[in-house]
């Protein structure tokens, strides 16, 4: 998981505000949560000064900026994955959405499903359904706490 204090240790720490925000914390805090884009941040992206703490920044985000993350965080490593199931059916709101199932190991019937088996490989579908999404997230992990592979992870 990367923190709020990581990335805030890398923004120019100004609270120029210039982002429309009051503080370069806040602004943290939304780039974390993806409702910012580093480039929000003129002073990082313009001023020479600040280049190696904008490299810093771009690596440090780089797997949640990257396609395959979604709005939860959530990454699958599709390499790892071998499509056991474990964790479709661990998943509460699978259990909760879709009791006949992939809850008990079926296909989706629901269409309410977070994680499917989609050609052997696992594949998260409806993610606003995610515990983990939006304000009101809760940190679930029985997807992870079930998966032999390691093949999912929040970051
Ligand atoms: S524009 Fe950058 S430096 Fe200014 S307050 Fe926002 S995050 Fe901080
Ligand atoms: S975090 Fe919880 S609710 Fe979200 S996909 Fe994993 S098991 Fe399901
Ligand atoms: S992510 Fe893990 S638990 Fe889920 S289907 Fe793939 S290997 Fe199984």
């Amino acid at each position: 998981m990367i923190s709020v204090m990581e990335v805030y240790q890398l923004l120019p720490k100004t609270n120029c505000k210039k982002c429309g925000l009051p503080t370069c914390m806040a602004f943290a805090v939304e780039l974390l949560g993806k409702r910012k884009a580093i480039e929000d941040c003129t002073p990082l992206v313009e001023e020479a000064k600040y280049e190696k703490k904008l490299e810093g920044l771009r690596e440090l985000l780089a797997p949640i900026l990257s396609a395959d993350a979604t709005e939860t965080g959530m990454v699958i490593h599709k390499e790892k994955c071998y499509g056991c199931g474990n964790c479709v059916v661990a998943c509460p709101v699978n259990v909760a959405n879709d009791p006949k199932g992939t809850a008990i190991g079926r296909g989706p019937v629901s269409g309410k499903a977070i994680l499917v088996v989609e050609d052997g490989v696992v594949k998260c579908v409806n993610v606003d359904e995610c515990r983990r999404f939006g304000p009101e997230k809760v940190l679930c992990n029985a997807c992870i706490a079930t998966c032999p592979s390691k093949a999912i992870e929040f970051i």
